[in-house]
């Protein structure tokens, strides 16, 4: 059992039934609770989850139907409504079992309904884990765009429990890695020599990584939670990761997030020799990158979709392309300008890499 605390809330990592008594939280003093879940999580996570913490057997489950595609207003209006329906009033709670999209999507439900109700983060992916339930970003994406419509607010307290990983699929475990990769890179060189020895990404080789993972991003998020400053570098490898994620959204071969990610910091990481980034690093990296993710080819209409994309990013100002970039593994700088044709380069520079 660990508990990483964050400014006004805490993360408790380990069985949920012995971090909830922990944690003081006591879900009958709430007028109503709302368990938030798609179809897998509801099959998978809901009956532990119902096993583990008392007080829930009055609670109402909200189903969505999983998946990034579905992160949209149309399923939180479906959310706002069944609050509304049954009367929902703002001693309410709402507990988010899922990946990021239940965490993302939830958190920002719960943040607008009469102006907030409160909210429990339980991530029972790898990345929403390490990750997406942590640090307060919320929202939903909007016309093609990733997370354009948000709020930054903070949970009540996020519930870590490994177990959930058991059943998670190789392609979803590989995804969260990514973000554990990406917050090494940033932040932690030791944590890279760690995380490049691993060979197969599973909850047993993964287990000890995840306190780790979250104690990076939650030290980087108390200095700047609203992303002002030194928050900025977790966004490395999303300027053009979240451009190939949007791109390939609606396709039949849509990307998960962290593959999107692991392209991002692939081609990024060849923007990086911008900030001194060393030849040699920028080989380590995309050896680890290509040994567990498949880099696809980047071809024209791909590219100019992503050019696109990246002038709609939240990161970029004044028709600037704004991204954080290596200086070294361990370190990244943030508001680095770079312009649209050196985006291009480095995407044909990494096409011969693959
Ligand atoms: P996801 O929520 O879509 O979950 C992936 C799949 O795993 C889904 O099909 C889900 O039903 C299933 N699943 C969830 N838990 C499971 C379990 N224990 N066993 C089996 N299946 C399970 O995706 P994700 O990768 O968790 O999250 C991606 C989202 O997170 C993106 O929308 C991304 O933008 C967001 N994100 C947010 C932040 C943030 O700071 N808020 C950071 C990173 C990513």
């Amino acid at each position: 059992m660990a508990r990483i605390k964050s400014d006004s809330y805490s993360i408790f990592i380990g069985s949920i039934s012995e971090n909830i008594i922990a944690s003081g939280i006591d879900v009958s003093s709430y007028s109503s609770v709302f368990i938030l879940v798609d179809e897998n999580t509801h099959e998978h996570c809901w009956p532990h989850l119902m096993y583990s913490m008392s007080g829930l057997e009055h609670a109402e489950v909200i189903e969505i139907p999983s998946g990034e595609e579905n992160k949209v207003l149309e399923i939180c209006y479906h959310i706002w409504n069944t609050l509304s329906e049954v009367n929902a009033d703002r001693k309410a709670l709402m507990i988010n079992l899922g990946g990021g999209v239940i965490g993302d999507m939830g958190g920002f439900a719960a943040s607008t309904y009469k102006r907030g109700i409160d909210f429990i983060q339980i991530p029972t992916t790898l990345l929403s884990q390490v990750d997406a339930s942590v640090g307060g970003k919320l929202g939903i994406d909007f016309e093609g765009y990733k997370n354009q419509i948000g709020v930054f607010n903070k949970p009540k307290a996020v519930f870590v429990d490994v177990s959930f990983l058991e059943i998670l699929d190789e392609r979803n475990m590989c995804s969260g890695f990514a973000e554990m990769l990406k917050h090494a890179l940033i932040a932690d060189a030791k944590q890279w020599e760690k995380l490049k020895q691993i060979k197969a990404v599973n909850a047993k080789q993964i287990a000890r990584h995840i306190s780790p993972a979250i104690k990076i991003k939650n030290t980087i998020v108390k200095k700047d939670f609203l992303e002002q400053n030194i928050r900025k570098t977790l966004n490395f490898g999303h300027t053009i990761g979240h451009a190939v994620e949007s791109t390939f959204l609606n396709t039949p071969i849509p990307l998960l997030h962290g593959e999107a990610i692991a392209i991002g910091m692939a081609v990024e990481t060849i923007l990086s020799s911008k900030t001194g980034l060393s030849k040699p690093q920028q080989q380590e990296i995309f050896s680890v990158l290509k040994q567990h993710f498949s880099m696809i080819h980047i071809d024209e209409d791909v590219l100019q979709s992503i050019l696109e994309l990246i002038k709609q990013d939240k990161k970029n100002s004044h028709s600037t392309i704004n991204c954080s970039l290596l200086t070294s593994i361990g370190n990244c700088a943030y508001d680095c300008v770079i312009t649209e044709q050196e985006v291009v380069e480095a995407v044909k520079t990494y096409n011969t890499f693959i």
